[in-house]
């Protein structure tokens, strides 16, 4: 079980209030999309969840736990970003396995794909090297695994951060505007990759946009964001037919 709460939720960079009170529940095996401009929070409010940043105000639970002081790697969500931060030097496999290997560290082996980087007992490498490849082949670059990201396109090196994150196996997945630097084409298709992904998986993403087809046509719900401040909660066809507000309608550019 892993929904979240988050409650009265503030943040300040001072002397800047960025968030402003935020209260919202998501369910367990949700997809909530954060939908706002550019500047409206939504990348620090992924932040806080992930743990990456400290609210200056409020509370937040994920599954049955208050989370607050919980450091990243503590929590049971994995977090995909619009820059992909994969490392350069490493092959996917090894960026893939990254989690899994700060997860089920110890020391060393040298290993086809995994080479030096993986834990010495042979049985724990295999698995990891099982988990990272099936998890490939799931995402359709089970063929480059020895590559580096540099090696890759924009839309393989999508799918190498998607994987990356898949690989643990998080209760909540979060994601900051990970189609972003694709192009068109490739951004519709991986939306469709990315429901797939929620589908197969069943648990909670929070996803975050500023691409309104992108939340209309993704989320179960859309929280739509303008400076700090949630302004509307709701199915995506709701928020088109009935905004709350004159700035949602604005933004969303139904006729209110
Ligand atoms: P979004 O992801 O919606 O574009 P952000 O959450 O990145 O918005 O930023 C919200 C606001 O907080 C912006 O005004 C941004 O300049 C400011 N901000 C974000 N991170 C920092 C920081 N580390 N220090 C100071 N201001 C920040
Ligand atoms: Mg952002």
């Amino acid at each position: 079980m892993s929904g979240i709460v988050i409650d009265n939720l503030r943040k300040a960079f001072a002397p800047t209030s960025v968030l402003s009170d935020i209260s919202l529940e998501i369910a367990d095996g949700e997809f909530l999309t954060l939908l706002g401009p550019s500047g409206c929070g939504k990348s620090t409010l992924l932040r806080i969840l992930a743990g990456l940043e400290v609210q200056s105000g409020g509370s937040i639970t994920i599954g049955d736990r208050v989370v607050d002081g919980v450091r990243p790697k503590q929590r049971d969500v994995a977090m995909v970003f619009q820059s992909y931060a994969l490392y350069p030097h490493m092959t996917v496999a090894q960026n893939m396995a990254l989690p899994l290997r700060m997860r089920r560290l110890s020391a060393w082996q040298r290993l086809p794909l995994l080479g030096r980087f993986m834990p010495r007992t042979t049985a724990m490498v295999a698995e990891i090297e099982r988990d990272v490849t099936r998890t490939a082949k799931a995402l359709g670059i089970g063929h480059l695994l020895a590559r580096k990201p540099g090696q890759l396109s924009g839309g393989q090196r999508q799918r190498v951060a998607v994987g990356r994150a898949m690989v643990r196996e998080p209760a909540v997945f979060l994601m900051d505007e990970p189609l972003s630097n694709l192009d068109a084409k490739l951004r519709v298709q991986m939306r469709a990759e990315i429901k797939e992904l929620h589908h197969r998986l069943g648990v909670t993403f929070v996803y975050v946009t500023h691409d309104q087809a992108e939340a209309m046509t993704m989320s179960d719900r859309v929280a739509v964001m303008l400076d700090g401040e949630l302004l509307q909660v709701a199915p995506p066809q709701e928020i088109y037919a009935d905004p709350d507000d004159r700035r949602v309608a604005e933004f969303i550019g139904s006729p209110k």
